[in-house]
């Protein structure tokens, strides 16, 4: 009995020590392990990432991933600081120790568990090939000769890369989404490989391009959120505890609604 009134004390104190934190981004009143620490972690993320991550009209960073990851920080009482440095730059920023997590849509593969610890999946995704609206491009088989878009370090670029050869096609690379479609849309690239959620919402928001191909076979892995392997391990464990949380609530799927079935 004793034990457990001390730990309740404790408990309690670290809740009050956490409501005074300075984050702007936490009003959480929630019991977490980890909200013992006064700590802040960096996430990164990507830059633009639509409908996970970009930046709205009125000039706010919003998205599934931004809201997600702020409902599950409320929900834990963590703080942290959310840093739009571009796929490949937030991977190489966990892996540099300059951010404790990643949340971009990051898939969750084989070859990265090697490196990485993910969280449970949060959402279903897969590679497909986008050419632009109008384009005589049907498949693969067209692409010979030509060259194609790829974002550094993405699974479309993994997927494109896996078959170049076979298809003697060429890749040019981007760090942002945005530049890939511009390059299909100018015609330098007659298609850029991409997450499926992603290029179709592009496509309902008039990004001018079309799908041609699906990779729901080889290329199809849920995002997960992604800390070191064996590093922030308090931080992985809120992020799934937070997350089973906003599922069972109803805040997950009202975050999703928000901007998938927006016009
Ligand atoms: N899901 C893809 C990957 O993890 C792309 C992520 C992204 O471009 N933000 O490689």
């Amino acid at each position: 009995m004793k034990k457990f009134l001390s730990v309740t004390l404790a408990a309690a104190m670290v809740l009050s020590l956490a409501a005074c934190g300075s984050s702007s981004s936490n009003e959480a009143d929630s019991t977490a392990a980890g909200a013992a620490e006064d700590k802040t972690y960096v996430i990164a993320t990507d830059t633009v990432f639509a409908p996970f991550e970009f930046t709205d009209e009125e000039n706010n960073f919003v998205g599934i991933d931004v809201d997600i990851l702020d409902a599950i920080a409320q929900d834990q009482g963590f703080k942290y600081e959310l840093q739009s440095l571009g796929f490949d730059a937030a991977v190489a920023s966990l892996e540099s120790g300059q951010s404790d997590g990643v949340i971009a849509g990051m898939s969750i593969t084989d070859e990265r568990k090697q490196k990485y610890d993910f969280s449970e999946a949060y959402y279903d995704s897969y590679v497909c090939m986008a050419v632009k609206d109008g384009s005589d491009i049907q498949g693969y088989e067209d692409l010979e000769g030509k060259t194609v878009a790829a974002k550094t370090g993405t699974q479309g670029a993994d997927c494109a890369e896996s078959l170049k050869d076979q298809y003697g096609f060429n890749i040019q690379y981007f760090d942002e989404s945005s530049l890939m479609y511009q390059d299909v849309v100018t015609g330098n690239s007659v298609a850029c490989f991409e997450d499926q959620p992603v290029m179709a919402y592009g496509i309902t928001q008039g990004n001018g391009l079309k799908i041609a191909a699906e990779e729901q076979e080889n290329f199809s892995t849920p995002y997960g959120f992604a800390v070191l392997k064996g590093q922030n391990q308090e931080l992985l464990e809120m992020f799934n505890t937070g997350l089973a949380n906003i599922i069972e609530n109803g805040t997950y799927d009202e975050i999703v609604a928000k901007y998938t079935n927006a016009e």
